[in-house]
Order: structure tokens, then sequence, then C-alpha cells
């Protein structure tokens, strides 16, 4: 095929084990998934109907680096597992979601959060705040026919050495399996789409200089610098 003008690389993630790549069709990320979190941004933490938004396929970054992005003063990290799809369809059931699991990763949503917080009251959407360039630095993904299912076990956000973050994957308002049941009700999911799941409480800034390292017990663990 030709084409008029020059081609995107297409966007992907390194996978552990082996030097084939993992392709990136779409990003999907659920909002408020865990309880205290949810206080914590002034939601409540009941099980509503979950809602999600989405990133960029090349915002997911394995680059290990994180620049400070323009046009705000109070970026966030928000710590997450990512989950990687195999394949898709429509009105996929919750018994059989986890067949179209490729595998996981651990991953970061990275918010400007003071244009995140303007977009809220001003009832506008969220790319602003959520959908820049790099912001979901992401370790390679890890095959779930070597892990299994991680549905339990720590999941932790610390900046230069000192936990932020700190929650259990057990803690998830809505489980993996239900949220990719409930996406493919409203979307037609595909191989190559990835799914943010969520970020325990302890949310908070991040400065030039600092070092994240992230770590999901039976996934793996990222360390980004922000610069
Ligand atoms: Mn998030």
């Amino acid at each position: 095929m030709r084409f008029v003008i020059p081609t995107s690389p297409a966007p992907t993630l390194p996978v552990l084990g082996t030097d084939a790549r993992f392709p990136i069709r779409r990003v999907y990320c659920i909002g408020r998934n865990y309880a205290a979190h949810s206080i914590e941004m002034g939601g409540n933490p009941d099980r509503e109907t979950p809602f999600f938004f989405q990133k960029n396929p090349d915002n997911l970054d394995p680059s290990g680096v994180f620049p400070y992005p323009a046009k705000s003063s109070d970026v966030h990290h928000e710590v997450e597992m990512v989950v990687a799809l195999k394949s898709g369809g429509v009105g996929i059931p919750a018994a059989q979601a986890l067949d179209h699991v490729f595998g996981y990763a651990v991953g970061l949503d990275m918010t400007r959060r003071d244009l995140q917080s303007q977009a809220k009251e001003t009832r506008r959407p969220w790319e602003i705040g959520k959908a820049f360039e790099r912001s979901a630095p992401c370790g390679p993904i890890v095959p779930a026919e070597q892990i299994g299912r991680p549905d339990r076990g720590l999941i932790q956000l610390k900046i230069n050495g000192e936990a932020r973050q700190t929650g259990d994957l057990d803690q998830m308002i809505w489980k993996v399996p239900e949220m990719i049941a409930y996406l493919s009700d409203y979307f037609e999911l595909a191989a190559g789409d990835v799914i943010m799941s969520g970020t325990p409480a302890g949310v908070g800034p991040v400065h030039r200089g600092d070092v994240m390292e992230a770590v999901i017990e039976g996934v793996g663990d990222l360390r980004v610098a922000v610069v």
C-alpha cells in the first residue's frame, strides 16, 4: 500500500521474554475504581456505573522517562495495572472475558490534574488532562500464560523511595472481567486494545528529578524518571 503522507510508526509495547512486540490499538482507562481513591477525588465509594476515558495509543511509553508536560504545574501519578487484549468482540460475557487477555503490565496514568479539574468544573472532556504526550509510562507486558490472573496482591508507587500509593488489586470496585464485559457492550473490542484498570488512593504531584517506582505483585515493576 502507498500513502500520500509519511505513516506514523505503530505504537507498541515490549513483551517479557521475547523480542516480539505487542501492537497497541486503543487505550481505555477506568475512573475511580478503588473506593479510597474515589473518596480522595470527591466521589463516593459505592459501586456506581463504571465510566471510562481514553488515552491515545502512542501515549503508552516504555522508555522509563517521563518528560514533565507543558501547560501544567500539578502533574499527578496514578499507578495502575494494564490489561492487554489478544482478541475482542462485542457482548463478551464476564465469565469468558479473561480468554481475551494476552497479558498484564505495570503502568502509570499520568494526569495534568489542574487541567483535569478545570475540565470537570466546566463540564468539558478530559483529554487535555489525560491524553497528552507520553502520559502513560508502561512496563513490559507479561503474558497471562506465565502469571495467570493477577486479581490480588500489592499495587504500590514510591517517589524517591517513599511509598505514596499503596493498595491491593482485590480492592478494585470493577474487576478486570467486568470491565472487559462492560466495555464490549459499548465498543467493539479487538486485539491490541489495552485497559488501564484504575488507581488506589494516594495520588499526588511529581516534580522534575523525581524517580517513580511502581510495583504490582505478580506482574512486575516499573521505574520512571521525571525529567
Ligand atoms: Mn487513572
